[in-house]
């Protein structure tokens, strides 16, 4: 064991009275060697460490957050958002790990020549690590292996028009081949989840929400769900519904889990923070697709984070300049700025619900860590990558968008009284960001998909016990 008496000496040791480990807050000292945790032993531990820090009282000890849906943008439409801005959000936001979304960016992630391009452009400008997913567009039906090769953690599909000309949605006989090719590949496909059937085609909306929210019904997330459960329910396929809105859908989803489909859930601060009847007239900052609905889907959906159907809680950070947020609801961008802020805005509404920290953090951590197939991230566990967020629960500040780093200072979150706040980020045991100082340091790196140990690795290790027993099994 490093950093004990008689051996080297460690890198750090870091001291928490509060610190998530195995699920739970207790006292511990997280001993960190070459950026990965050595160690986590009794908070008085002695421990003969070049750096000593403690966590200060009233404070957490986190692992980095874990955000898989984010989309960056770059090359292409880097007015909208950069790895630079984006991975700064996330620094200060605790984020210490983003898989970008493979489309709004030119070009879009379908093909290994296109993944490369992405690469060369963030590499060595991240302040947090960053991996990629990939297309699946009717182009590359067929050839989608040699990206999947190439490091992608899965691949993205529509089954509804994306917003964006070049990355066309699939039909329903293409998304059923996506289904079988991803199975082939032992892979993982995640589906933007709207039936084009059921939405109501339109131009101009005009200001009032509910115009906007009637053209993008519940039954339009049921059916393209049902549609995916039937794909891998028949093909043994890996596959995750992506930013869940319909509460409605929960019972169906967790139907199939409970019969052995692979299949996972995430939904995203928005939906959870905000409802139907408090959105301005006008307010198309909060317009995404599908939509946020009422208050009582939105009790539901808190169910299912709190009964664990849905897997995590993540951005889908989707920003764009200010100007294509007119304030017509069918002629604006859709998509919502909350990579710095949407674990601070879950935090404020729990509070409000009186649901306890640790509930929500697996959501935040070991959930979307294991639909990406990491065991060393989102845990503070001997073999974890040493990634952490100090965080205070008890801080309040109302957010001011234009004190955001990402790139245009427009967000829904803007103006919500939060509790709550990130004090410190640090990356392979070293501090990168902090609420005093900002980003300090720009050392991300560009990560790919790891090799699962086990097919069967993604449901079963999004409970931290196991998933901290797989980051033990991937230091050896
Ligand atoms: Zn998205």
């Amino acid at each position: 064991m490093t950093g004990l008496p008689g051996s080297a000496p460690a890198d750090l040791v870091f001291r928490a009275q509060r610190a998530w480990v195995d699920g739970a807050f207790r006292p511990a000292a997280i001993v960190v060697v070459d950026g990965r945790i050595t160690d986590v032993l009794p908070v008085d531990a002695t421990v003969d460490a070049v750096d000593e820090r403690t966590v200060p009282d009233g404070q957490v000890l986190l692992p980095g957050l874990v955000d898989t849906h984010v989309h960056v943008n770059e090359p292409g439409r880097t007015e909208w958002e950069g790895f630079a801005s984006a991975t700064r959000a996330a620094a200060l936001g605790g984020v210490t790990t983003i898989i970008d979304m493979p489309l709004n960016s030119i070009p879009a992630t379908t093909t290994v020549d296109a993944l490369a391009v992405k690469r060369a452009s963030a590499e060595g400008r991240v302040a947090v690590d960053v991996g990629f997913w990939g297309g699946a567009v009717p182009d590359n039906a067929g050839s989608r292996g040699e990206l999947h090769d190439a490091g992608v953690f899965g691949f993205k599909c529509f089954t509804a028009p994306s917003g964006v000309d070049e990355f066309p949605h699939l039909d329903g006989s293409q998304l059923r081949e996506a289904i079988e090719e991803v199975a082939s590949l032992d892979a993982l496909l995640i589906v933007h989840a709207e039936d084009p059937e059921y939405l109501v085609g339109h131009d101009a909306l005009g200001g009032r929400y509910e115009d906007f929210l009637v053209t993008r019904p519940v039954e339009a997330e049921r059916s393209a769900i049902a549609q995916v459960i039937d794909g891998a329910r028949a093909t043994g396929a890996r596959v995750h519904i992506l930013h869940l809105s319909d509460a409605g859908a929960i019972p169906m989803i967790r139907a199939a889990k409970d019969d052995g489909v692979r299949i996972t859930v995430e939904t995203c601060p928005h939906y959870l923070s905000f409802e139907a009847g408090t959105i301005p007239d006008g307010a198309t900052e909060y317009k995404c697709c599908p939509p946020i609905r009422d208050d009582d889907n939105r009790d539901a959906l808190w169910a299912g984070v709190l009964d664990g159907t849905i897997d995590m809680v993540v951005s889908d950070h989707s920003p764009s300049t200010a100007d294509l947020k007119v304030d017509d609801w069918g002629l604006a961008w859709g998509g919502i700025a909350g990579l710095q802020v949407g674990f601070r805005a879950v935090w404020t509404e729990a509070v409000r619900r009186g649901v306890a920290l640790d509930r929500i953090l697996p959501a935040f951590t070991t959930g979307p860590a294991a639909l990406a197939g990491f065991t060393d991230r989102g845990v503070l566990a001997p073999g974890a990558l040493a990634h952490f967020a100090v965080f205070d629960p008890s801080a309040t500040a109302v957010i001011d968008v234009a004190g955001l780093a990402h790139r245009n200072p427009v967000s829904a979150f803007a103006g919500l009284e939060a509790r709550g706040g990130v004090t410190e980020t640090w990356l392979r045991g070293r501090s990168v960001a902090s609420a005093e100082d900002g980003v300090t340091s720009v050392s991300g790196q560009l990560v790919t998909r790891p090799v699962l140990a086990s097919a069967t690795a993604s449901a079963s290790a999004s409970a931290p016990a196991s998933a901290s027993a797989s980051a033990t099994e991937t230091r050896l």
